[in-house]
């Protein structure tokens, strides 16, 4: 069984740190990456956190203490890094559509940096021709699980150069002596299928013929989680025998050694969050009962954005008689967590319990409604650590200029 939070400590962590809250359960961070370096044992990997997920520092610094690198979507991202102490070796720099400055500026940091536009490839090469090794995002027109909102590498995905473009990353290569030390896909997120990996890493095989420089192939992240009950992960043993398989076939057969690089976000802190939230409201409405909570959009967005299923758990009265209900927010808009779940008898002031949380939840929080951004609780070592204090007033008005 998968490290857990109990019910109590998640009861006690509300008491103490009131609702809603996020909480992260540190050693189930550990245990994911654990199960990752296991399952590549054999091949020459290194993992790069997708920051984005989750960006608290004290998070950040956590996976930088059990040994993990760390991949960030801007140049903030990569500023938060340096914080917690990463080198920028292992940092990693991989977004989309940025100016060129902000390219420019992780290359004075000195981090590794994939880019995904022709234009951005060209003016790298015409300011540093040789001098600095980069990576290339490619798209490689593969669709990744059915929800176009989370796939990024098809055929009509904003993200990276489309690889039926290779000849232009090559005349730029030609013409500024650019350095390309790897090539790179992120092909969305929730990825359980390996055939998907697998269908990346042919097209990469097929594109690094034409780049005699590149040392580093970079499979992205999107390795999934399960959320629904019954729900499967990504078969990571399976892919690590895989990539195993396939890139001995390739340094056997082109006589090339290639480092793998992964860049995963929520396999690593997802199941690690929780989010509890207290009920206001019940509301019977003919068929429906509503549980109106104490958050709604504005803190976890991902049910109301990518019709994202998470578990419930009422943790105040766990063996509760079964009913549906409608989990709701309070937030001005249609805020629905869940639709007819089935959930044990909910009364005005118990805590509902949102799993699966850690990664996309308190990063894609806002401010809407002027209510306040949550608390953050880090629960490390049987201890629960305040690591974002709930927001006031004043965080509201900080920004905001006298006129
Ligand atoms: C978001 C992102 C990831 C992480 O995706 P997960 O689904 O959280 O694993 C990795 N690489 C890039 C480039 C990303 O944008």
């Amino acid at each position: 069984m998968p490290l857990q939070l109990s019910n109590e400590q998640l009861k006690d962590a509300a008491n103490e740190f009131g609702t809603p809250v996020y909480v992260y359960h540190a050693e189930r961070i550990k245990e994911q990456y654990e199960n990752l370096l296991e399952a590549f044992k054999d091949t020459d990997v290194k993992f790069f956190y997708a920051a984005k997920a989750l960006t608290n520092l004290h998070i950040l610094r956590y996976v930088k203490s059990i040994g993990c690198n760390v991949d960030c979507s801007s140049i903030n991202e990569v500023k938060l890094a340096l914080l917690a102490g990463f080198e920028p070796s292992a940092i990693l720099y991989t977004s989309n559509n940025i100016s060129f400055d902000e390219i420019e500026e992780a290359k004075q940091i000195g981090v590794s940096i994939n880019i995904d536009s022709i234009s951005n490839l060209k003016k790298f090469g015409n300011k540093f021709g040789h001098r600095y090794p980069v990576g290339v995002r490619l798209r490689p027109n593969i669709m990744a699980g059915g929800n176009l909102k989370i796939s990024t590498g098809h055929s009509a995905s904003k993200f990276g150069v489309p690889v039926e473009d290779i000849d232009e990353i090559l005349k730029v290569q030609e013409k500024t002596n650019l350095h390309i030390r790897t090539l790179h896909i992120h092909t969305g997120s929730e990825i359980k299928d390996v055939e998907v990996f697998a269908k990346g890493i042919e097209v990469l095989f097929e594109a690094v013929r034409h780049f005699p420089e590149v040392e580093v192939i970079d499979l992205g992240g999107g390795f999934k989680v399960p959320y629904m009950p019954g729900e499967e992960a990504t078969d990571i043993e399976l892919l690590g025998k895989k990539v195993k398989e396939e890139f001995e076939w390739y340094e056997k057969k082109d006589g090339r050694h290639l480092q793998v690089w992964f860049e995963p976000g929520k396999f690593l802190v997802s199941e690690a969050g929780y989010f509890i939230t207290r009920v206001n409201v019940l509301k019977e409405s003919g068929e429906i009962t509503f549980a109106g909570v104490d958050s709604g959009l504005n803190h976890f967005i991902r049910p109301m954005f990518y019709g994202a299923y998470h578990e419930i758990e009422n943790i105040s009265n766990p063996s509760g008689k079964k009913r549906k209900y409608n989990v709701v927010g309070n937030i001005c808009e249609t805020d629905t967590f869940a639709e007819d779940r089935l959930l044990p008898e909910i009364r005005e002031g118990d805590l509902l319990v949102f799993r699966n949380a850690g990664a996309y939840g308190f990063e894609m929080s806002s401010n809407y409604n002027s209510r306040f951004k949550p608390a953050e609780v880090m629960l490390k070592g049987g201890k629960a650590h305040l690591i974002r204090r709930r927001e006031i007033l004043d965080d509201l008005l900080r920004s905001q200029q006298e006129i």
